[in-house]
């Protein structure tokens, strides 16, 4: 059995902490939290909160993330949140964590803990470039776990490979700058308050798995 339960999972884009995050919630019947589903899920109730998020939306602009500490307290107060939660991509950056804290105070929870998934950006760019696809029979491939027999090509049809624009090397180097200068301070951040544990997120997930349940035993 595991001691802490209400959590935050912090790591860069390809660091693997969704995956962990849903077997733990599994085995461990926590509930998993995405910022992106409850903020689709106010939005299509039209609860007050979601008219407010929706204005943003539709403007094209960012919902403040004063609205998205109040909508994930909220969201924290329901049932399937009573044994536990992972918070998976939020607090996103500082400010959010700030907010999350007094969000959580007010409706009288706290955070047990915050997982760090440590990986090097070597790791991340292979991770997050791996797929490639086929235009003609739209077989998915992973250079890492599932490549095609020859490389570039596809086994079935033998046509040649390729790899969408969201898996590019670019977007790749995007992605984790963005994560570099917005969401990495949180680290220090967490270490500073004495709630990070860190699991290194290169080995597979059945050696990450149980270091997972030390460190939030
Ligand atoms: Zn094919």
């Amino acid at each position: 059995m595991i001691s802490k339960r209400n959590l935050v999972f912090l790591g860069a884009p390809g660091a693997g902490k969704g995956t962990l995050a849903q077997i733990l919630c599994q085995e461990m019947k926590l509930a998993h939290i995405s910022t992106g589903d409850i903020l689709r899920a106010e939005i299509k109730n039209g609860t007050e909160l979601g008219k407010k998020a929706q204005s943003y939306v539709t403007s094209g602009g960012l919902v403040p993330d004063d609205l998205v500490a109040d909508m994930v307290a909220k969201r924290l107060l329901e049932k399937d949140c009573q044994n536990g939660f992972v918070l998976d991509g939020f607090p996103r950056t500082v400010n959010q964590a700030d907010l999350l804290e007094k969000a959580l105070a007010k409706i009288g929870k706290k955070l047990d803990g915050v997982v760090y998934f440590e990986a090097t950006e070597e790791i991340l760019i292979k991770r997050l470039t791996a797929r490639l696809m086929c235009r003609k029979c739209n077989s998915i491939y992973n250079t890492l776990f599932t490549p095609p027999k020859n490389k570039g090509v596809c086994d079935k049809c033998g046509t040649e490979l390729f790899q969408r624009p969201d898996d590019s090397l670019e977007t790749a180097k995007d992605r984790l700058k963005i994560y570099n200068e917005q969401t990495a301070p949180l680290v220090p951040y967490y270490k500073a308050k004495k709630m990070l544990s860190t699991i290194q997120a290169e080995q597979p997930k059945d050696k990450s798995y149980p270091e997972l349940i030390k460190v939030l035993s």
